[in-house]
C-alpha cells in the first residue's frame, strides 16, 4: 500500500495551491535523492508528495547587469555547465563535487539548501557569493540572504506552504577569483568532509573584499567573518596566510562522525583556507611570482 499520495500540479501556480492547502503535510519532489532516503528510512511521512521537476519556471536562469539569476530546479549537471557562471569556478565546481554523476543529473540546487545539510555541497560557494534566495507563496513572494535562511541541521526559514524559487547574486565588481575545494575520503560519492570556497578582489597589492565559506565544519554552513576581516586591505604574505589558517581553524566547531574527527576537520580547514587564499593571492596580485 502506498504510504503517501501524489499530487500532480501542472505549473507552478497549481503547485503554489496544493502547498497553501496541504503545506503542513506536503512535501515538494524535486531530484527525490535526498527526500526519497528520509521517506524510506522513515525519517520523514509526507502524506503528500508534490513532484516539481517538470515546471519550467524553477528552471530559468538570467544574467542581467551583474545579477544571476538561477532556478532552484535547475540539477547540479546544470549548475556545472552553465555558460554564465564561467567565471565563478567555485560554483561551478561544488556542483560537479556533488555525489555521482546519476546524482548530479537527478539532485537540484533547491533540494540542497532546502535539505540544510551541514555538508550540503553547494552552500560554502553560494554563502561566499553573499546569495538570497526567492521564495514563493501562492499570492507572494519574500527574499531572504542564504545566511538567514539556514538555521540549523535540516532546519530552515522556508514556511510549510513555500518553495525556493530561484537562487540570486551579485558578480563582485573588478577583477576576482572565486574558488572551492572540497576535502571527502575519496574521489567521487563522498560527503565533504569539510568544504571550502573563497570569492575575492584586490587593488593597489592588497585584498579589498574577501568572503570565506565552510560546510561540514559547524551546524550549519558558515562563513568565516574573522577571517574576512583579517584579510580586508592587507598584502598578502605568508604570515597572514598562516594567521588566516589558525583563524579558520579556530572559527569551526563540528563534530565527530564515521568521516573523520572534530579535531581534523578544524586543522584540514585551516590548511585549505590558507591555500585558497594564497592561490587567490597569486591569481589577483601575481603573489608568488618570480
Ligand atoms: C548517493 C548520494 C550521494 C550524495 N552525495 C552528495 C554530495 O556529495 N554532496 C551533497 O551536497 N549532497 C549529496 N547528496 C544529497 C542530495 O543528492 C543533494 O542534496 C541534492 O541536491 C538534493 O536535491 P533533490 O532535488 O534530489 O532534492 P529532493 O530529494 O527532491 O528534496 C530534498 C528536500 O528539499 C525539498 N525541496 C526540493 N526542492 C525544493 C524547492 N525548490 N523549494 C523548497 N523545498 C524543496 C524537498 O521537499 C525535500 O524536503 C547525495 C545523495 C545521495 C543519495
Amino acid at each position: 500500500m502506498r504510504e503517501f499520495e501524489p499530487l500532480m500540479p501542472e505549473n507552478l501556480e497549481e503547485c503554489l495551491g496544493m502547498l497553501a492547502r496541504h503545506g503542513k503535510d506536503a512535501r515538494v519532489l524535486a531530484g527525490g535523492t535526498d527526500l526519497f532516503v528520509l521517506v524510506k528510512a522513515r525519517m520523514m511521512t509526507p502524506r503528500f508528495i508534490i513532484p516539481i521537476g517538470h515546471i519550467n519556471r524553477l528552471r530559468a536562469t538570467s544574467h542581467e547587469y551583474g545579477t544571476v539569476t538561477l532556478g532552484a530546479g535547475l540539477t547540479h549537471s546544470e549548475i556545472a555547465q552553465l555558460d554564465i557562471l564561467k567565471d565563478i569556478p567555485c560554483l561551478r565546481e561544488a556542483a560537479r563535487s556533488v555525489g555521482s554523476p546519476q546524482v548530479r543529473n537527478a539532485g537540484t540546487a533547491g533540494g540542497n539548501l532546502a535539505n540544510a545539510s551541514p555538508a550540503a555541497d553547494l552552500y560554502p560557494a553560494l554563502l561566499a557569493l553573499d546569495a538570497r534566495l526567492e521564495i514563493l507563496r501562492q499570492g507572494g513572494k519574500r527574499t531572504v540572504g542564504l545566511d538567514e535562511f539556514v538555521r540549523g541541521p535540516g532546519m530552515t526559514a522556508l514556511m510549510p506552504e513555500e518553495i525556493i524559487g530561484s537562487i540570486v547574486f551579485s558578480k563582485p565588481e573588478g577583477p576576482f577569483i572565486a574558488k572551492h575545494e572540497k576535502v571527502g575520503l575519496r574521489n567521487a560519492l563522498a560527503v565533504s568532509v569539510t568544504s571550502t570556497a573563497v570569492v575575492a578582489s584586490a587593488a593597489d597589492g592588497k585584498f579589498q573584499d574577501v568572503r570565506v565559506a565552510c560546510g561540514a565544519v559547524a551546524p550549519t554552513p558558515i562563513r568565516m567573518r574573522k577571517v574576512e576581516r583579517l584579510l580586508k586591505g592587507e598584502a598578502p604574505s605568508e604570515e597572514l596566510f598562516e594567521e588566516a589558517g589558525a583563524l579558520a581553524s579556530s572559527e569551526c566547531d563540528p563534530i565527530t562522525d564515521i568521516r573523520a574527527t572534530k579535531q581534523y576537520r578544524c586543522r584540514v580547514t585551516g590548511v585549505v583556507v590558507s591555500r585558497l587564499l594564497r592561490q587567490a593571492a597569486g591569481d589577483l596580485l601575481g603573489y608568488g611570482d618570480a
